[in-house]
């Protein structure tokens, strides 16, 4: 028998964190939970009542399955570097972190090819036996469902092939505590009993898989131009939702209000696509991107000859977007000689191109949109005050994305649906961590940014891993000054880090810890001023303990 023995679980401890201020407690990037083993049992006792035996053990099993296969990716990430073995033995480590049961090892072989895989655990005090047995006393069955898909969940995600995990003897049958085996599935006679609890590999899934993948696909390739759907459920967003698609039924000019980045296109495409004309063509003209000399030209056509260089006639984008829908973005930067020639087509519903003398009827939809304040632009004399009301007829404000961070979810999973796509890379989802950096950021740049910072998790991320927040926000980490980390005596403790390149310089300057200390006191002090008190609440300490550190200094 081999005797195996637990490296230190300070890495695995410091993944720990809890933020009580918050109401959040994380393990690395995972959002967990404080639950009662009692309610546990209670929930237990509800499921197997209503769903039956079979059905409860079955979706515990999974349950399990999903957080061991979570927990799998931080033996990845905390001890990649390290001896299989230990790498592996953070299973039973983080299972007695986790609070399940002691897990004393008994026998673990297994090569990293995957080939061959054997382990053998013994369950001391498992608390799903416990739970159990407090509902319904003794049974003649092993019950530790949740653990048993825990262990193989993590194992399976671990040596990337189904391990499964079986109890040979449980706790709540009466056994002094509970045995686990693990082998790879084909190796258990009775495997084709035990699989349907985990359904890791179902064909179902599968099936639903492929048929997710095949519907990506074709969306992207046979309709690249397809509207792509805005989504969002807050009410500030269905309200302007709303009054587009009130207006698709008409010909109403629309204005589109709303910062940069919020999808002002993206809403002028909806109104079109929900239009009669959405058989005609969409024309989108950015008026910021253009040069003033070029922009009548582009818009309204131009005669050949009329000026130099006019070497050939060209229909302008009004006569492109005839029976259709003309976006005109950032119209508050057109120049005024275009404002009045614009003004004069929404009024006549005819244009005349550069150097013609003829007019042509059109028939188009203006969809303007802003993000300047045209009622100023108007004061300031830089926006025709007519033009103004002219377009003014419809306005629709879209919200910032910082007003819905509700609707953050459903876009972020939108959005990693459409780069695993693009991408050709498969992703698991996103970290709980990095979903609550992602709401509680201020987005400037709206469902732009958001996009692009997406872009950059699901190309960083690892294939089929989950997008991290540092995959996400490079070199401007959210502060984590207000989390408290466990200590090896199992008491909370601050776990503010200084910076690493602050440890390396006050390292490389040789300066004596002591000296440093002193340093850091007298600056402390005379940053708040001699106020003892403010100046430990700067370094983080009571009153007395400064007192403490002063005295041991001039002493
Ligand atoms: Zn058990």
């Amino acid at each position: 028998m081999t005797t195996i023995q637990y490296p230190e679980s300070a890495d695995l401890r410091s993944l720990l964190r809890f933020a009580p201020e918050d109401g959040h407690i994380w393990l690395s990037e995972h959002r967990m939970l404080l639950l009662h083993v009692g309610a546990m049992s209670e929930l237990r006792k509800e499921l197997i009542g209503s769903v039956g035996q079979q059905q409860a053990r079955r979706i515990l099993t999974r349950m399990g399955f999903a957080s061991g296969m979570r927990d799998a990716e931080l033996a990845r990430k905390t001890r990649q570097a390290r001896d299989p073995a230990d790498a592996f033995v953070v299973r039973p480590q983080l299972h007695m972190l986790e609070g399940c049961a002691r897990v004393e090892p008994v026998r673990l072989e297994f090569d990293m090819q995957g080939n061959t895989f054997y382990a053998e655990f013994l369950w001391h005090d498992a608390w799903e036996a416990e739970a159990h047995a407090q509902a319904f006393g003794e049974v003649d069955q092993p019950v530790c469902w949740m653990m048993i898909g825990y262990a193989s969940g993590y194992t399976s995600a671990f040596m990337g092939r189904f391990i499964l995990f079986k109890e040979t003897q449980c706790a709540a049958t009466g056994c002094e505590n509970c045995r686990i085996v693990g082998k790879p599935a084909e190796e258990w006679p009775d495997a084709d009993e035990l699989r349907p609890y985990f359904e890791a590999d179902s064909i179902v899934g599968r099936l639903l898989e492929l048929r997710e993948e095949i519907e990506a696909m074709r969306h992207t390739i046979a309709c690249p131009r397809k509207t792509p759907d805005l989504i969002g459920s807050s009410s500030s967003f269905l309200h302007a939702y709303d009054l587009i698609s009130r207006a698709a039924s008409t010909s109403v000019s629309v204005l589109l209000l709303g910062e940069t980045g919020v999808g002002k296109e993206r809403f002028a495409r909806t109104l079109h696509e929900m239009s009669a004309r959405k058989d005609a063509p969409f024309v989108a003209v950015n008026c910021a991107a253009l040069p003033d000399e070029l922009i009548e030209s582009e818009l309204f056509g131009v005669e050949r000859g009329a000026f130099t260089g006019a070497h050939a006639s060209r229909a302008g984008k009004f006569e492109r977007a005839h029976g259709g829908t003309l976006f005109l973005d950032e119209v508050g930067e057109l120049p005024l000689p275009a404002q009045a020639k614009l003004l004069r087509v929404l009024q006549e519903g005819e244009i005349e191109r550069l150097g013609d003398e003829r007019t042509r009827k059109i028939n188009v939809r203006l969809v303007a949109a802003t993000n300047v304040d045209l009622q100023k632009a108007v004061s300031a004399g830089t926006f025709r005050r007519d033009l103004y009301y002219r377009l003014n007829v419809y306005p629709v404000t879209i919200p910032p994305l910082r007003e819905r961070p509700g609707d953050i979810p459903a876009l972020v999973d939108a959005l990693v649906r459409r780069f695993e796509t693009l991408h050709g890379k498969r992703i698991a989802g996103i970290s709980d961590k990095a979903m609550h950096a992602l709401k509680l950021h201020s987005w400037p740049g709206n469902v732009r940014e958001l996009e692009n910072v997406l872009e950059r998790g699901a190309i960083l991320a690892p294939q089929n891993g989950l997008i991290e927040i540092e995959h996400l926000f490079i070199g401007a980490l959210p502060d984590d000054s207000q989390e408290h980390a466990l200590s090896a005596r199992g008491e909370l403790e601050a776990a503010h880090r200084p910076p690493q390149d602050l440890v390396a310089a006050v390292l490389a300057s040789g300066v004596s810890l002591e000296a440093f200390e002193q340093n850091l006191l007298n600056r402390a002090v005379d940053q708040a001023n001699g106020n003892l008190a403010a100046a430990a609440r700067l370094l983080g300490m009571t009153r007395p303990q400064l007192n403490y550190r002063i005295k041991k200094q001039a002493g």
